[in-house]
């Protein structure tokens, strides 16, 4: 088969004639300069496989394209006999041709026959061709079809061939993607188009509904020239695209543009160093050189990496991996957009991508009403940061990225972890209609900011908010919390990707103080290790990282970076009252050592004239069980105590909180759980320290009845769940609510749940 580089051009010059046109789809085409009726996607197909076959002197080409995920259907041949095209199928992973498409990789053997898994298809008549080669036709690592040639004789072919037909697939992957492959008959001669409802499940991660339109962070580019005209001019377009970006990155990374992340170079290093990998910028030239576009050449290397992403289970080198596909984005932008002009976004913005890094996300959160991205995780700091702007976001959806088009209507469920793409109008009107009615439950709520949260029998509850970022404390007003409960300052460090300095830190604070006004705010110390991981920080591999090197243990044997933090606390409250609380305190000493570490560093900063705070209020976490029995001096020594319910519960459950098999495992509500809760409830009491909670299970009504029931005065949430808490509990008896859970305990029951939500029903009830 005498297809060499060279020749691979030749036949993609003479595919070009036949693919002319295929964007606008006109009824004419110029051929060899006269006008000829456009052919349609049928006929490009089968004039595709007559090409290849004569250049590369095979009796047979075929085309197998994808009819759904799981089913390939040949579509055209040229030696095959012709009435199997459009009946015979494969199952992907079945036969030589299904397993190419499932490992998205070529295959070559001289004896196919004798090849493991070769299936015969006998309506082909392909019994009596012995070599064959096929490789995969796939875009940007989503595999649509496999490209088959096949010889009588039995013959071995080389890489340089296996390359050119690789080539033509890619080709042939851009073309099906501009729609060229449509038949004008009706019949799609391509691979599926985007187009009618499709649902994508995922996980929820921030809660809420919202419609809008698909806006994709990394746009797919529909190429409609995917052959070079002129390699020369092609390779000083790719040439150009890496110098733009390849400057860009060497500024970031020398200039200034890394802040205080410069003391991490070496993590931006490595990105450096795969811009200028010879290997990959080789595999771009000799992809222009075999006769493809720029962009489609960069596509094509990613393809492979892509392909190579998905079968790597090693997280460092996924993650490396990740690195090329990202700079492969880049260069794409850099090649369709040189002046870096970006896109525009719709008005009703949904936000989808594979992925998103937390700045990015606050970069756009104005302009956007959701969401979604194909990984991501419920931990990620995207999803901390889209929970703390209160936008709906669902993780882990799968295929988004390919099955959404730009400008398509999207429904995001927040609630449910789904995504309805190009919804049917019955599906659409049952989520307006949902829409509707918490924009009315969202009036009721803005109309209770004022009151009080008091229960029917008479006790008052103090609702805070969760926060961790400036973007945050807006929702004081909005929501009519009663000051700050938690402000987890571990976000800003984890949304910036570098190391505040004292003096950037202790602005913020004073910022956040400010914004608040009256309105107390406590401050959590830096809560990292475990989920929550600094990008600038290296990781200390750890074989249970929960039960590890974290929180307020990395502030105690890390004193450099924690008194930082207490000094720009301190300089931030600018004489104002201070709350600060320590995470995860598991034994008394803990927080007498930090206490100390605080009043050390106020004397300190005293003598260099910085005002002493007016107040300080000063507490524990409550997150272990171990605390919940330490000493009675222990409680009486601190200001207040709250239980950080997220982890008191995977504590006390050994329950990975991160582990999506067994975190909804254990109930909140379970009745020895509560036990224990309400006994640092009376401990609390006897000791005269206020208590709150600040875990997420506050903000659910079912459990904040609960909580209320056993005694607690303060809760801590987040903002969008204080409407919907104070409404419950304004209509809340809590002594009905204590004989529940009494009640369920009578009966040996694990959990108070079911007995509780009977009280919340029958609440409803009574009050309709
Ligand atoms: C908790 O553990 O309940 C808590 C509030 O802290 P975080 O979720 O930040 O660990
Ligand atoms: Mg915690």
């Amino acid at each position: 088969m005498p297809l060499s580089k060279g020749g691979s051009r030749t036949l993609l010059r003479a595919l070009r004639a036949v693919l002319s046109g295929a964007d606008a789809h006109p009824s004419v085409v110029e051929v060899n300069g006269h006008q000829a009726p456009a052919p349609n996607g049928q006929d490009r197909l089968d004039q595709v496989v007559r090409l290849v076959a004569s250049n590369m002197v095979a009796e047979v080409c075929s085309i197998y394209l994808k009819r759904d995920d799981n089913t390939l259907e040949l579509c055209a041949t040229e030696g095959l006999r012709k009435d199997a095209v459009h009946t015979s199928r494969l199952r992907v992973g079945q036969g030589l041709v299904g397993r190419i498409a499932q490992r998205a990789a070529p295959f070559a053997t001289e004896d196919a026959q004798n090849a493991p898994g070769f299936r015969y298809l006998p309506e082909t008549g392909e019994e009596i061709y012995k070599s064959f080669v096929g490789v995969p036709i796939q875009r940007l690592g989503e595999v649509m079809g496999v490209l088959v040639v096949q010889n009588r004789v039995s013959r071995q072919y080389n890489d340089e061939e296996i390359e050119a037909l690789e080539i033509v697939a890619m080709v042939i992957a851009e073309m099906a993607e501009a729609g060229a492959f449509r038949g004008s008959d009706g019949i799609v001669s391509g691979p599926r188009r985007r187009s009618g409802p499709a649902l994508c499940t995922g996980t929820a991660a921030s809660d809420g509904i919202a419609e809008g339109t698909v806006h994709l962070h990394e746009p797919r580019l529909v190429v409609f020239n995917p052959i070079a005209e002129d390699v020369a001019s092609e390779h000083g377009r790719l040439a150009d695209a890496l110098s733009m970006m390849r400057g860009d990155i060497d500024a970031l990374v020398e200039g200034g543009g890394l802040g205080d992340a410069a003391k991490h170079r070496d993590i931006f290093e490595a990105y450096r160093m795969f811009a200028h990998d010879k290997g990959w910028t080789n595999r771009l030239r000799e992809a222009i050189d075999g006769g493809l576009s720029a962009e489609v050449a960069v596509e094509k290397v990613q393809s492979s990496v892509r392909a190579r992403m998905e079968r790597v289970t090693d997280p460092y080198l996924r993650e490396r991996l990740h690195d090329l596909d990202d700079l492969a984005n880049r260069l794409l932008r850099y090649l369709v957009d040189p002046e870096q002009k970006g896109m525009e976004l719709p008005a009703d913005a949904i936000l989808v991508a594979r992925n998103i890094g937390p700045g990015e996300l606050i970069d756009h959160a104005d302009q956007i009403k959701a969401v979604v991205l194909e990984e991501g995780s419920l931990s990620s700091h995207a999803a901390i940061v889209a929970r703390a702007l209160n936008l709906p976001m669902v993780v882990q959806a799968e295929r988004v990225t390919r099955d959404a088009n730009a400008g398509d209507r999207m429904i995001v469920d927040g609630d449910g972890g789904r995504v309805h793409l190009r919804p049917e109008s019955s599906v659409l009107d049952a989520f307006r209609a949902k829409i509707a009615l918490m924009d009315q439950e969202r009036e009721i709520y803005l109309g209770l900011r004022q009151r009080p949260a008091r229960t029917l029998d008479g006790h008052t509850l103090r609702l805070r908010m969760n926060a961790g970022i400036l973007a945050d404390l807006p929702s004081l007003r909005q929501s009519g919390a009663e000051g700050v409960g938690l402000f987890r300052t571990e976000l800003q460090f984890m949304i910036r990707g570098h190391l505040p300095g004292r003096d950037a830190q202790s602005s913020l604070y004073s910022r956040i103080l400010d914004a608040a006004g009256d309105n107390e705010v406590v401050f959590r110390t830096l809560d990292i290790g475990s989920d929550k991981i600094l990008p600038f920080m290296r990781r200390e591999e750890e074989p249970n990282p929960a039960l590890g090197w974290r929180a307020i243990r990395v502030g105690l044997d890390r004193p450099r970076l924690f008194r930082m933090q207490l000094q720009s606390l301190i300089r931030g409250a600018k004489g104002r009252s201070l709350s600060i609380m320590f995470p995860m305190v598991t034994e008394a000493d803990e927080y007498h050592a930090a206490r100390e570490m605080l009043m050390a560093e106020v004397e300190r900063l005293a003598k260099l004239g910085y005002a002493r705070p007016a107040r300080l209020r000063l507490g524990a976490m409550l997150e272990t069980p171990s605390l919940a029995f330490a000493p009675e001096s222990f409680f009486r020594s601190v200001d207040f105590i709250s239980v950080g319910g997220n982890d008191l519960m995977q504590f006390f459950f050994a329950a990975d909180r991160e582990n999506e098999r067994v975190r909804r495992r254990y109930d909140m509500l379970n009745l020895s759980f509560l036990d224990m809760l309400s006994m640092v409830v009376d401990r609390c009491d006897a000791a005269g320290t206020s208590l709150s909670y600040c875990g997420e299970a506050a903000g659910r009504r079912v459990e904040a009845l609960a909580l209320a029931a056993i005694g607690f005065r303060e809760l801590s949430m987040r903002p969008a769940s204080i409407g919907p808490v104070k409404r419950m509990l304004l209509s809340a008896d809590l002594a009905k609510a204590r004989a529940a859970i009494e009640a369920a305990r009578m009966g040996g029951a694990s959990s108070a749940r079911e007995n509780l939500v009977q009280v919340l029903l029958d609440t409803v009830h009574a009050a309709q």
